[in-house]
């Protein structure tokens, strides 16, 4: 057959769209992008040449007859809307045992922080307005006031993450003028947040006191000229120094800052609301405490550990929020209504004392080896003989990590779920488990693929226990 008779046996457009994979298609991507799918799949096709993500196919596909080239072409079609639905943001299995997985969203939310999102996100809402008097009320007006409250705070304003926190607290408050910071905190803390970059965007001047390993007080002292308006304490995050190391006290700062005419700011990091040395997690800053200590500002994240959704937190002495509230770069970064819907239902739990059941990151903290063990081995117990038989599943103790640039040194005590398949590499199960709906994330240990329950919700142990099961063999 020739080139042009083959041309001939394509399908037209109209027959592929009536087609019953495409009409299926339509509702999800839309009249004319799967116009344009059809009409690349065909292009593909018209020049002989193989399904592109395909190594298998020799670009023959010109010497098949008018029906199989029908069915090469809905094939293609599905298997590329396929693969474009696998780069849109999906839910995921987390199996890695990282509590706050910044490549997997950092903190799951509480059921009631999704509704109170949910309710907010339909309709409208008193985001900016005071029912009693029918005017203009304050932005996320009760949320400000729970920060506050839990801080022992005078005062606290949201915006859209930590780093936003960081550069507005600067950018404010220092306008221009000298800060003051250990060599041991210039530290950065992961997806490109540096502090000595975040320092030069907001055109702060650093002025850089101490060794990398010890800073002492009159470090501080020394480097205070008529120019200096602040000094600055970074918690470290995700690394921790050890050794013959170093720090003044904060509220030996805050007493040095003060009596020079100065501020002193903390950015945080992560910051704990409560106190979370009973399950392991030391050396993070009680935000609490530091403002006891005497800092006049504070930042932290809300998706870290206080288990919420993304937004930075920032609490201190009324004056300075104020100023930050009417600066022009907090209007640029300030949350939307569901963000601080969000953060207004996360500081209620606190508020009610019921975080350590009702937010999920400080649930999966709190789990303890043996009930993560005792879930395991139900679900082992479910895992059919035939699939057992094709994979070896072992139980064996291993450790969980905080992850989200929090506590480097914390590692809960937990129970493996370790998986090795007798055909295929650890990469290839991990991968095939990735390819499951929803996809099942693990980690790979010694030739081996882990799965870790403490991330894992009870509801999902059900399609976790699916994923094995369907594993391709
Ligand atoms: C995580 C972190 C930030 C950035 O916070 P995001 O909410 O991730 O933007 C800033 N400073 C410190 C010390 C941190 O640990």
């Amino acid at each position: 057959m020739t080139k042009t008779n083959a041309r001939q046996n394509l399908p037209s457009v109209d027959a592929l769209l009536r087609s019953t994979i495409v009409q299926d298609l339509i509702p999800k991507l839309g009249l004319p992008a799967s116009t344009d799918l059809i009409r690349y799949v065909l292009e593909e096709l018209r020049n002989g040449l193989s399904e592109s993500n395909s190594p298998t196919n020799d670009g023959d596909v010109m010497a098949l007859g008018r029906e199989a080239l029908y069915t090469e072409a809905l094939k293609r079609i599905g298997n590329y809307s396929a693969a474009e639905r696998l780069r849109g943001l999906r839910r995921v299995i987390n199996a890695t045992g990282v509590i706050l997985h910044t490549n997997l969203g950092r903190a799951p939310l509480a059921k009631s922080v999704q509704r109170a999102m949910v309710e907010q996100a339909g309709g409208y809402c008193t985001l900016e307005y005071d029912l009693e008097t029918g005017a203009r009320g304050r932005r996320g007006k009760k949320a400000k006031e729970l920060l506050a409250e839990l801080t022992g705070a005078e005062a606290g304003v949201i915006v859209n993450n930590g780093a936003a926190a960081a550069l507005l607290v600067l950018t404010v408050l220092t306008e221009g003028k000298e800060v003051v910071l250990s060599r041991g905190e210039l530290v950065e803390i992961g997806g490109d947040f540096r502090i000595p970059d975040v320092m030069l965007s907001s055109g702060a001047e650093l002025k850089e006191v101490g060794t990398t390993n010890r800073t002492k007080l009159a470090d501080y002292e020394k480097a205070i000229t008529p120019n200096t308006v602040m000094l600055m304490r970074v918690h470290p995050s995700n690394y921790r120094l050890v050794g013959f190391t170093a720090a003044p006290e904060l509220k030996d700062l805050a007493e040095l800052a003060h009596a020079r005419g100065l501020w002193l700011y903390e950015d945080a990091g992560s910051g704990a609301l409560i106190d979370l040395a009973p399950y392991g997690l030391t050396g993070e800053p009680l935000i609490r405490e530091s403002i006891a200590a005497g800092a006049d500002v504070v930042s932290f994240s809300g998706d870290k550990l206080m288990g919420g959704m993304q937004a930075g937190l920032i609490v201190g002495r009324a004056d300075l929020i104020d100023r930050i509230r009417r600066h022009p770069l907090y209007r640029a970064l300030r949350p939307d209504k569901t963000t601080l819907a969000a953060v207004e239902a996360t500081l209620a739990i606190y508020r009610r004392g019921v975080e350590l059941t009702e937010i999920p990151a400080l649930a999966m903290l709190a789990a303890d080896a043996s009930t993560i063990k005792a879930r395991a081995e139900s679900l082992l117990a479910r895992v059919t003989e035939d699939r057992k038989a094709e994979l070896t599943i072992e139980l064996t103790p291993g450790e969980s990590a905080i992850g989200g640039g929090s506590a480097p040194t914390t590692h809960p005590p937990t129970c493996l779920i370790a998986l090795k398949s007798s055909t295929l590499s650890a990469a290839r199960l991990a991968a095939k488990l990735r390819q499951h709906d929803p996809p099942v994330i693990g980690r790979i240990v010694d030739d081996r693929v882990v799965l870790d329950l403490r991330t894992v919700a009870e509801t999902e142990e059900i399609e976790l226990l699916n994923a094995l099961e369907r594993l391709e063999r």
